[in-house]
């Protein structure tokens, strides 16, 4: 995880959040490569639910909600954790994140001190709105971008004609008061949430789990992730938040161990019945097609929650490789390389001229600019060109483009692949339709 910290700082990925003031705890800031491969994760996965899905609509709904949202959701209730402190250090744990002799002993598992009586401490973090700060004007951050979908759920069947069964997917920023952050972007105050609801007829909600379960498995194979560092663990029925009839999470192997990617959860119809209660507005989906006497009936709800931020540490995590290349007769030379999926991968291609004289770097600009239309392309003259395709290993560039002298006589220039480090002669008038060409077809090696 030092290593991938340290890529991820030198190179633009993130960055500690107002790092001159010594950083704020919880929070990071994604750099120019950051936020490329944070677009395109987000990109990837909306292309994934609402564009390959003729059944899945997208919203985008406001952090700020009525706080009788979160009494309806039972988060002012029971989004919790169970928290201990060491009286002795003044470490603060998760009492579920330590082992349980620490807690029946009440002893520090870092320096054996005392610890203090677990207690509950609810994590949504709470603000005022308006000029006066009295209870009357409390708000919350949203801790889930689940609940902006449920609270719109009619209004989409009302303006866009969906039926069940049908899904919204939401993109957006999530906060929670986490009692530890720890381990990089892999757990945060602020992050991002990738969501999405699917609405189903109750009784149909276990063979629509299983397809969920089965489309998110086929999303992280599609990607080009090293599939052995995924696996399944369902939820044990004490584990499961208060919402969850059933609940499985895919989880990943982080540097730090086995943890949650995503989770996908049936959350039954408790959401929808208690905004029905709570808003005293009636959440019931009329069934036309079910006959004479339309049917009427709370859908039931199938959830797939994944941390985009959280997605972003995976993939940086899953990219990074250590290879040893014979450069230059020197057999002991490392290069860096983050292996990610073309799709995602910040810059696509680097165009690089051998040298920046005699028209090089001018035909080189030329070319970038014409790529640029389609792909995200780079231009780099800076240094000899073994380091230049160095840099855009590390940066995890799939394709350079490298213009030389052959290229003035002949418009031709060379294609080098990231992976292989292979080189091939491509005419100018081909190249964008092998890159695409090469996108499509890409299938990790390493
Ligand atoms: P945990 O039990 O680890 O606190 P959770 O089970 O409460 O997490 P969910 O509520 O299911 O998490 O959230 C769905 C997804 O949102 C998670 O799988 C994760 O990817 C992401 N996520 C949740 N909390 C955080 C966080 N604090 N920082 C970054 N991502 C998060």
């Amino acid at each position: 995880m030092e290593k991938i910290t340290s890529l991820a700082k030198r190179r633009g990925f993130v960055y500690q959040s107002s790092e001159i003031y010594g950083g704020q705890n919880g929070a990071w800031d994604y750099g120019p490569l950051g936020i490329e491969l944070k677009n395109r994760l987000a990109q990837a996965w909306w292309k994934e639910m609402t564009q390959l899905n003729d059944d899945i609509v997208g919203l985008d709904a406001a952090i700020l909600m009525h706080p009788r949202t979160w009494e309806a959701s039972g988060h002012v209730e029971n989004f919790t954790d169970p928290l201990v402190d060491c009286k002795k250090c003044k470490s603060r744990f998760r009492s579920d994140h330590i082992p349980e002799e620490n807690i029946a002993a009440k002893k520090c598992p870092d320096c054996g001190g005392e610890l203090t009586d677990v207690r509950k401490f609810n994590l949504m973090f709470t603000t005022h709105i308006g000029a006066a700060e009295d209870t009357a004007s409390l708000i919350y951050l949203r801790p889930e971008t689940a609940q902006g979908i449920f609270v719109n759920y009619k209004n989409v069947i009302q303006s866009s004609r969906m039926k069940i069964p049908f899904g919204i997917a939401q993109i957006g920023k999530a906060f929670r008061n986490e009692i530890v952050t720890r381990n990089f972007i892999f757990r945060t105050c602020e992050f991002e949430q990738m969501e999405m609801q699917f609405f189903v007829k109750p009784g149909t909600d276990e063979e629509w789990y299983e397809e969920w379960k089965r489309r998110r498995w086929a999303y992280y194979e599609k990607l080009g992730l090293k599939m052995d560092h995924f696996r399944w663990r369902q939820h044990g029925v004490d584990e499961r938040s208060h919402y969850a009839k059933d609940a499985w999470d895919i989880e990943y192997l982080f540097p730090m161990g086995w943890r949650e990617l995503e989770g996908i959860h049936n959350r039954s119809d408790y959401d929808l019945s208690r905004h029905s209660e709570y808003s005293g507005k009636d959440m019931q989906y009329i069934d036309q097609e079910s006959g004479e006497s339309a049917a009427r009936y709370i859908p039931f709800i199938v959830e797939t929650s994944a941390g985009l931020t959280r997605n972003l540490l995976m993939t940086l995590c899953d990219a990074y490789d250590e290879e040893k290349v014979a450069d230059k007769g020197n057999e002991d030379d490392i290069r860096t390389v983050m292996r990610f999926h073309p799709v995602i991968a910040p810059v696509t291609v680097a165009v690089l001229p051998l040298m920046r004289k005699d028209g090089l770097a001018e035909l080189a600009q030329d070319i970038r600019k014409e790529l640029k239309e389609d792909f995200a392309a780079d231009y780099d003259q800076a240094g000899a060109i073994g380091r230049r395709y160095r840099r855009q290993d590390e940066a995890g560039t799939p394709f350079c483009v490298t213009i030389d002298y052959e290229s003035k006589e002949n418009n031709s220039v060379t294609l080098r692949f990231r992976d292989s480090m292979e080189q091939i002669r491509v005419p100018r008038a081909e190249l964008s339709e092998r890159l695409r060409k090469e996108i499509k077809e890409y299938k990790r090696v390493k």
